[in-house]
């Protein structure tokens, strides 16, 4: 049994057995054989490569009418290389030699080879590396169980746990149609879109575990601590128990938190605080009114755009809008599409091409002006669903006045549009925006001015405030959501919202954490949306809070110079 450690990001605890997923490019695990399981171990490398080859064999014909001579040319050079038994051979000899698993040995003879292409003159030759790591990195997929050409989840068997090096949201939507049991990856932080959805669809999760998953292997024993970020390995009879109790307990206490969901979230001095729910699915309605969310406060619509081909036109998006609308019953604030960035879809248009720094890059509200064969459709979905219930339209990640003036242009355009084919809609539907580029914060009130409410987006004002990418695990210590900063742009923003006489709310993760809850109400904010899940434990803390009693620390808390002081005020506050 050993440990792993890394950031805990979804909820709960899981136990069951490891499913490596391998990306391209990815490491393999690597891991000791002893001395009496050798030979099986070398028997295992003849499997792989034997089922490599029928597997491709197989691909091969299945693409044959449809593809070039030249693809020809390539699989029939892959297959050779494949069958040449010096590869076996050599691979064999590694394994024996250094008592190592079939991947690793495979790793080590794969270097050596692409090594020899590279230092050769010929460019020709030199192009052969790649051919090589192709090719052996196939039998790895076969060893690791998967096989050419299927997708990386099929085959997955309830409550596996993913391991993989990382995971993009697009990846992580399909884990609740597999009944996937938790994940874990190499990279990533706890505010990267994949830890958000991870949490919404309640699967425990740990992310940044840096090359820890280079220690297991497809079949081990797992026990994932979603909330502490361990994961225990072959775990012994006694550590299972414990972690069967622990689970069990929090399951208690999470029935024990139902009992509050009828009760209002006032506080102990009578202020009532909307708490509104983070939805990426529109069937999350149905738990978030189980938990009493007040309405909808962020439905991300990018999951309806990932993992297919053709993106959903008008009119799917207008059947989606108003069924969500009509079922809800409450106000719902759908948020238009922040693809990009951490956001990625399959089969991205040319106006979503890579950027060099994509989270800088033409993401979200940039990517609609520029591109409006994507917006538009969106648009007029919602200004037609909108009088199937209480609309708000919300848009992500503006940071400039002029992107207020070409959106409301647009939606000039579409209302008229709509009105001249005689389509119904609410003309006065409110009209938000996000808080989550330093640039909008500073200025909030010069945007509070023009739109109808705001909401702030911590994950990426953190983000873009502290200089730290939201995905990368090596900066994930220095996300602080009570960094002075940010709890003074927070303040100001509330500040220039109630200036404007317009609603503030805050729908990044920060909301929905009860350790910041206390804070958030001091500072003045009354509406926070959150991922459903968490709503009973922010209500609690609400329904425990005093503001009369905290408000009054927080001037000497954004100016406190000195960090021991600033500690003590927000403990003070918090606890
Ligand atoms: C945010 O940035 O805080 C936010 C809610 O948006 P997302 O996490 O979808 O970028
Ligand atoms: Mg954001």
């Amino acid at each position: 049994m050993f440990t792993l450690h890394g950031t805990g990001v979804g909820f709960g605890i899981a136990i069951g057995p490891a499913r490596l997923i391998r990306r391209p490019g990815q490491e393999v695990p690597e891991y000791g054989i002893p001395p009496e399981q050798v030979e099986d171990e070398v028997r295992r490398l003849h499997d792989g490569v034997r089922s490599a080859i029928e597997c491709l064999s197989v691909y091969y014909e299945q693409i044959w009418r449809e593809s070039t001579e030249e693809v020809h040319a390539i699989l029939d050079a892959h297959l050779l290389m494949m069958k040449d038994p010096m590869l076996t051979r050599e691979s064999a000899s590694i394994i024996r030699e250094r008592q190592i698993n079939a991947e690793y040995a495979l790793q080590i003879h794969s270097e050596d080879l692409e090594a020899i292409f590279r230092n050769m003159d010929d460019p020709y030759m030199r192009g052969k590396a790649d051919d090589v790591a192709q090719v052996i990195g196939r039998i790895q997929d076969e060893l690791l169980g998967q096989h050419a050409g299927q997708s990386s989840l099929e085959g997955i068997v309830e409550g596996e746990i993913i391991v993989t090096h990382d995971l993009m949201p697009a990846d992580t939507i399909d884990f609740k149609k597999y009944r996937v049991g938790a994940f874990l990856t190499n990279l990533g932080g706890p505010i990267s879109h994949t830890a958000i959805l991870a949490r919404s669809m309640q699967i425990p999760a740990i992310v940044g575990l840096h090359e820890g998953i280079r220690y297991l292997k497809t079949g081990d024993m797992l026990v994932i601590d979603g909330k502490r970020g361990v994961v225990l390995v072959d775990p012994d009879e006694a550590a299972l128990d414990v972690y069967r109790k622990r689970a069990e307990k929090i399951e208690r206490a999470h029935q024990a938190l139902d009992a509050i969901v009828d009760k209002p979230a006032t506080t102990l001095d009578g202020h009532s605080v909307a708490l509104t729910a983070n939805i990426e699915f529109a069937e999350e309605i149905v738990e978030s009114i189980a938990r009493n969310a007040e309405g909808i406060g962020l439905y991300r619509t990018e999951s309806l755009f990932m993992n297919r081909k053709e993106f959903p036109d008008e009119e799917e998006q207008f059947g989606i809008y108003s069924t969500l609308l009509g079922k809800t019953g409450r106000p719902v604030t759908i948020r238009t599409l922040d693809l990009g960035a951490d956001k990625q879809v399959d089969g991205g248009r040319q106006s979503m091409s890579p950027a060099t720094n994509p989270a800088l890059g033409r993401r979200a509200i940039r990517l609609c002006l520029h591109d409006l064969t994507l917006f538009k459709p969106q648009l007029r979905a919602l200004y037609r669903a909108s009088v199937h219930g209480e609309l708000r339209i919300m848009i992500p990640m503006i940071s400039n006045l002029e992107e207020l003036d070409q959106l409301f242009v647009l939606l000039g355009e579409i209302r008229d549009e709509l009105e001249a084919g005689g389509l119904p809609f609410r003309p006065d539907i409110p009209i938000g925006g996000m808080i989550e580029v330093p640039a909008a914060a500073v200025a909030a009130d010069l945007f509070a001015r023009r739109l109808d409410f705001l909401s702030i987006g911590t994950n990426d004002l953190i983000q873009y405030t502290l200089a730290i990418d939201r995905i990368d695990d090596e900066v994930n210590y220095l996300y602080d959501p009570l960094h002075p900063s940010i709890l003074r742009l927070i303040k100001s923003v509330i500040d220039a919202g109630n200036a404007a006489g317009i609603p503030v709310s805050m729908c990044g993760e920060m909301a929905g954490d009860a350790a910041y809850t206390r804070i958030l109400l001091a500072m003045g904010l009354r509406e926070l949306s959150m991922d459903p899940a968490v709503i009973p434990q922010v209500k609690q803390k609400i329904r425990l809070t005093d503001i009369g009693k905290i408000e009054p620390m927080v001037g000497e808390l954004l100016s406190a110079g000195d960090s021991g002081r600033y500690r003590e005020l927000i403990e003070r506050i918090e606890i």
